[in-house]
């Protein structure tokens, strides 16, 4: 077994690739890119061609190798091995396109892509960036082939090259952070097929703020209720609200809100509010403090809607808000009516003994089952309820339960589809006819 010195390994490797593949500079070097630090992979690949053209040319002198082999290596890897050949033997070559980047890729072109990048990035108030490149997959293929054939252990991918050369071009110049976890903007740069055109287009994370929204009037939906005729239903929804309050402060495209549960829509939202997160999208304007905010939301008065914003929120928390929301605890206040028969103290105190620590178990209620179709059975606890007799016929009661239990549908009992009810457990008729929400558990997310 013939064992090579390390110098060795690395020219024999580089004459081997260069003998069959045409290979720019950057592209050789690229290919012992865990070599040395501080270089460029350009100026590896040049360091290397300038050791090989050394190397051939003695070999030349000495008779070791012909010169139609330095030839085929000079044409594939033009750079100092071409211009030595051509001044040792006098003579012309036609040189050949590297295989992997059609001799596209240059600091130049890099420089080029940065200063995009930098302009559109400008538009926008962020702090931090990634830049991500998109390559026809003929190139990855090639690459790919070029590393398997030659055994090469220290090479980087031409991806992670590109990405890397204008990222820190975008660093230098703009001022701007790379970020590889979650950069305010991605820079996404596309090549053609043959690497001879790319697009530069800047793709900026939303903003998402955390916060609560009290709904301190009825007849207001969450989000805007269009009905089937394509008229809005209500006047108003917190949606509409907030984007009207925040798009011009943050100069944003649209904003979605994603909140933990809902309110029905007759129902109002107040006491401890509800929590959601805004998601601000394509804001030209990011870096506003969270006491701005809530001064300029203040100044939207007139409105029977309140926000409050408490700070940043994390992509994830979308998800953890909407899964914690099904089931953390709720408080509501109901005022019922009895509208035929007086309801007394004692039958108030058999609802407190009744909906103590109680599963209530709830088909699909009528009036979902209109949008939904499809029924199933929801299975949700009372805690506890407290109630207070208003008039004869009139009586107020505050339900601590688990989220997700239908409030109307525990009183009037949904033709037997709730039970138990208030309605089953007194048997009489009774009809929520006001309900609040006044307290809304946030889970620590
Ligand atoms: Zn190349």
């Amino acid at each position: 077994m013939i064992i090579l010195s390390f110098y060795e390994q690395v020219f024999t490797i580089a004459e081997k690739v260069l003998l069959k593949y045409p290979l720019c500079d950057a592209c050789l070097g690229r290919l012992f890119a865990k070599l040395g630090v501080g270089l460029s992979n350009t100026e590896r690949g040049y360091s290397i061609k300038t050791i090989l053209s050394m190397k051939l040319h003695s070999q030349y002198i000495k008779g070791e190798v012909s010169k139609e082999f330095f030839e085929k290596i000079a044409v594939n890897a033009d750079s100092i091995v071409a211009s030595t050949y051509k001044k040792l033997f006098n003579t012309d070559l036609i040189l050949k396109e590297c295989y992997l980047c059609h001799n596209v890729l240059s600091s130049r072109l890099y420089e080029e892509v940065a200063e995009k990048a930098i302009r559109e990035l400008r538009k926008y108030d962020v702090t931090s960036f990634l830049v991500g490149v998109t390559l026809d997959k003929e190139i990855l293929n090639r690459e790919l082939q070029l590393l398997l054939e030659c055994g090469l252990s220290y090479a980087e991918s031409i991806k992670r090259e590109i990405k890397r050369e204008i990222g820190k071009l975008i660093r230098d110049k703009s001022g701007l952070r790379p970020d590889f976890t979650d950069p305010d903007a991605i820079v996404m740069v596309t090549f053609s097929r043959d690497l001879k055109e790319c697009s530069v287009k800047v793709e900026v994370k939303p903003l998402l703020l955390r916060g609560r929204y009290w709904k301190l009037a009825r007849r207001i939906s969450q989000v805007p209720w269009i009905t089937r005729s394509g008229v809005k239903k209500y006047a108003l929804s917190i949606q509409e609200y907030i984007e009207g309050v925040l798009r011009d402060l943050f100069k944003a495209g649209e904003i979605l809100i994603h909140a933990a549960g809902r309110e029905d829509v007759d129902a109002r939202m107040i006491g401890s509010g509800r929590p959601l997160i805004i998601e601000i999208k394509s804001p030209l304007k990011r870096d506003v403090s969270v006491e701005f905010i809530n001064k300029y939301i203040d100044t939207a008065r007139n409105v029977p809607i309140k926000l409050h914003i408490e700070g940043t929120a994390l992509r994830k928390c979308i998800r953890l808000l909407k899964e914690t929301s099904k089931k953390s605890s709720k408080i509501y206040r109901v005022c019922i009516y009895s509208p035929f028969e007086d309801i007394d103290e004692a039958e108030l105190r058999k609802l407190e003994e009744v909906f103590n620590n109680v599963t209530i178990y709830q088909k699909t209620p009528l009036r979902v089952l209109r949008r939904k179709k499809r029924e199933h059975i929801r299975v949700r606890k009372v805690y506890s309820v407290r109630a207070t007799r208003i008039t004869p016929r009139v009586f107020e009661v505050l339900i601590y339960c688990e989220g997700g239990l239908y409030i109307k549908e525990l009183v009037h009992g949904d033709q037997g589809r709730t039970n138990p009810s208030f309605t089953s457990a007194l048997n009489k008729i009774l009809i929520p006819i006001e309900l609040d929400v006044l307290y809304v558990e946030e889970k620590v997310i």
